[in-house]
């Protein structure tokens, strides 16, 4: 079998009912995991789920929680462990943007983008990590950003939330390595998503984007996905604590 090939694999993606999380899932399905497909509503999870299933011919199961609540998450990650057993592959994708200038940042805004960026990761990543090591085996992958390296007006908490992510990785590595699990990060520049569709409308930035990126345009969604496999797979089992830019190129020039 491929070292690469997923099959007999379980993956949660949390916020896999849409944008990056869903391509992701979709990429994991036709690489051979079943997926465990997430979202804040069960309806939206659920069509979610069912639409990949139905692209990819893989097997899929619909959950919904809210990743910044304690008691949610720990119930959450109870339910699939008794449905599918722990998660072989966790995916922390939820994530959310708001941007103010500095001076004039909503404290709600900063409190709400650390729990749901950097919180999220910690309590689902504790909660999975916890039956990986029962086990023996696991691999996390973060979802961090070129944010976590390079800053821009107007995100300074953003680019905090995935700056955090990127030590977190790493001290997921430093702690977790003994019990057979690697913690990676996935950073990706910029695509086209819910999250990013104020930027895409914006023509003034997407020539900024164009620009900036050596490889002249936008990230597209499927970009993601081989990075994704390769990371949630055994040709990365001497690869823990890193962060992966998926970029066009963004992170490498200035
Ligand atoms: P979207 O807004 O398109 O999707 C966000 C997903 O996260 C949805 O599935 C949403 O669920 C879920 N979610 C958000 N908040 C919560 C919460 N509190 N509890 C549970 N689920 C939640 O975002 P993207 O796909 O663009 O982003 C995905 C990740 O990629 C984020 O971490 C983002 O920071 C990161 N990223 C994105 C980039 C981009 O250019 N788009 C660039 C770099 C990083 P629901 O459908 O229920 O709302």
């Amino acid at each position: 079998m491929s070292a690469f090939s997923l099959r007999g694999r379980t993956a949660l993606i949390t916020g896999s009912s849409r944008g990056i999380g869903y391509a992701l899932a979709q990429g994991l399905l036709e690489a051979g995991a079943r997926v465990v497909v997430h979202g804040r509503s069960t309806a939206t999870a659920q069509r979610a789920a069912a639409q990949l299933s139905d692209k990819t011919g893989g097997v899929t199961w619909a959950t919904a929680f809210e990743v910044t609540d304690t008691a949610a998450v720990e119930q959450g990650i109870h339910e699939i462990a008794a449905h599918w057993g722990t998660p072989d592959i966790l995916v922390n994708n939820a994530g959310i943007q708001r941007r103010s200038p500095f001076l004039d940042f909503p404290d709600a805004d900063w409190d709400d983008l650390i729990a749901t960026n950097l919180t999220s990761a910690f309590l689902v990543g504790k909660h999975v990590a916890r039956g990986m090591a029962k086990r023996g085996s696991g691999k996390i992958i973060n979802i961090a950003s070129v944010q976590s390296r390079l800053a821009r007006p107007g995100i300074a908490a953003y680019g905090a939330t995935k700056g955090g992510i990127a030590m977190l990785t790493q001290g997921m590595c430093a702690d977790l390595a003994g019990f057979g699990i690697q913690a990676n990060a996935l950073a990706p520049g910029y695509f086209a998503t819910e999250l990013t569709a104020a930027l895409v409308a914006d023509e003034q930035f997407t020539q900024w984007v164009e620009g900036r990126t050596p490889a002249g345009r936008w990230g597209r969604v499927e970009d993601l996905v081989g990075a994704l496999v390769f990371l949630s797979s055994s040709a990365s089992d001497f690869v823990n604590g890193q962060v992966l830019y998926v970029d066009g190129g963004m992170t490498a020039v200035v």
